[in-house]
């Protein structure tokens, strides 16, 4: 995609900050990052999102995004490690080129998620899930 950030990056066309490279991911620091060691993992080809990725990308950048996360573990050593992941703008998602991000965390480091959780009666759960079964692939 002409336009497209993130295939920018990968074909060079702009500077990026890589951090390991394989035939299918690209894993780059993240110009925003939230801390230090905040790394994005990109699908190579133009993916959109999550639901256009088959077996062997979605294979292949998890791959990647556990490998840079024990290579974040082991140089920063932070309390913690967030994978965050959005898929459309209402997910929070603002280039729409398949990525992950890997955020080392700390306590009190200001990043949050609101997550308002409902606690549903298990029968809505069983009726949720049957709604997705009936329509897995
Ligand atoms: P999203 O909200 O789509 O999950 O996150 C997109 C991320 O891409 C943001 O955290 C933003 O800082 C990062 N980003 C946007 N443009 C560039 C760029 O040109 N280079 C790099 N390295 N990161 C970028
Ligand atoms: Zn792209």
């Amino acid at each position: 995609m002409s336009d497209c950030v993130f295939c920018k990056i990968v074909n060079g066309q702009i500077p990026s900050t890589k951090v390991h490279e394989d035939g299918l991911t690209l894993a780059f620091m993240d110009i925003g990052e939230v801390n230090p060691g905040h790394v994005l993992v990109a699908v190579k080809p133009h993916v959109e999102n999550i639901f256009g990725l088959d077996d062997a990308l979605a294979a292949a950048v998890f791959q990647t995004a556990a490998r840079v996360a024990r290579a974040v573990q082991k140089a920063y050593s932070p309390e913690g490690v967030t994978l965050y992941q959005a898929n459309g703008a209402a997910a929070g998602q603002t280039v729409n080129h398949f990525h992950l991000h890997l955020v080392p965390r700390y306590d009190k480091d200001g990043m949050r998620l609101t997550w308002p959780a409902k606690n549903p009666p298990r029968e809505q759960l069983e009726a949720n899930a049957a709604k997705l079964r009936a329509v897995l692939e």
